[in-house]
């Protein structure tokens, strides 16, 4: 696995996260320079110290990839500090859960803005670089309820499935530029999010899953970095599902 990625600079948003901080691991261990946003900054500092501890040296950077003016100063910063990004992971997302009936403005907006709109921030800030230099690759973090839908989640399907469109159009645009882009559909997956569900709901979830447990996070990042490795040049405008076979199509 070593040496794949040599040479190349990565970019994950929200590595701080759980699927996130596996996703830095393994690109790290790939042989990528990988680099990290992050919101909070006690938690990103703590992370980049865990990190270190296991061998995986990851540079952070603060943006709220909600904003398009942070990513703009973000691409600059890195590109000044370490270099052209060869890959972006645009995993950055959050939820705000609630039935149509009570759902905020607000609501719809958070998650549209954090989960939708922060994928063209990102991307539009780093795709001049991979096209000037004919190389990169694009990895989108949807989900499955982006694909199936799901009760109480309007805002989050809306932008996962949004992310899916994304993907397929700007493939078409870059891929003679040796540019892929794709997406990663993750189902239920064992972070934080979904450990701290009460067990009993936790149960009936994995009854869902016709693998019989949740994902582990290291299974995402093992995917993403395949996508982002040379052998997958041939893949692009795809949409990856990785859930246990939970939902099919
Ligand atoms: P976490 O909540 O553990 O991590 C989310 C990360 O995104 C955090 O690091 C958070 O930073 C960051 N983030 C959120 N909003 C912003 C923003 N505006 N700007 C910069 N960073 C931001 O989530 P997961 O690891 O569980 O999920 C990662 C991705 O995978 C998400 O897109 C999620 O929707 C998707 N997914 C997850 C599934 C699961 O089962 N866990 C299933 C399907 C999809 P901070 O902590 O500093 O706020």
């Amino acid at each position: 696995m070593s040496g794949i990625l040599d040479g190349k600079i990565a970019l994950i948003t929200g590595g701080t996260g759980g699927i996130g901080k596996a996703t830095c691991k393994r690109l790290t261990k790939m042989g990528a320079r990988v680099v990290s946003t992050y919101l909070g900054e006690s938690k990103a500092v703590e992370m980049r110290e865990q990190m270190k501890e296991q061998g995986c040296n990851i540079a952070i950077y603060p943006c709220d990839v909600s904003d398009f003016d942070q990513c703009q100063a973000l691409a600059d910063s890195i590109k000044n500090d370490i270099g052209p990004v060869d890959i972006v992971v645009n995993n950055a997302g959050i939820t705000r859960d609630t039935t149509m009936k009570k759902m905020t403005a607000e609501q719809w907006q958070a998650v549209i803005n954090n989960n939708l709109n922060s994928v063209f921030n990102v991307t539009r800030a780093f795709i001049e670089s991979m096209l000037e230099r004919q190389t990169g690759r694009v990895v989108n973090i949807s989900s499955i309820n982006g694909q199936k839908g799901q009760f109480g989640q309007a805002n989050y399907s809306a932008a996962k499935a949004g992310i899916h469109g994304f993907t397929m159009a700007l493939a078409q645009e870059v891929a003679r530029k040796g540019i892929t882009v794709n997406t990663v559909s993750p189902g239920y997956i064992a972070t934080e999010m979904v450990m701290a569900v009460p067990e009993e709901v936790r149960n009936q979830i994995i009854a869902q899953i016709p693998v019989g447990r949740l994902g582990k996070p290291e299974e995402i990042a093992a995917l993403i970095g395949f996508l982002a490795s040379e052998d997958a040049a041939f893949i692009t405008g795809a949409n990856f599902a990785a859930n246990g076979g939970q939902h099919m199509h």
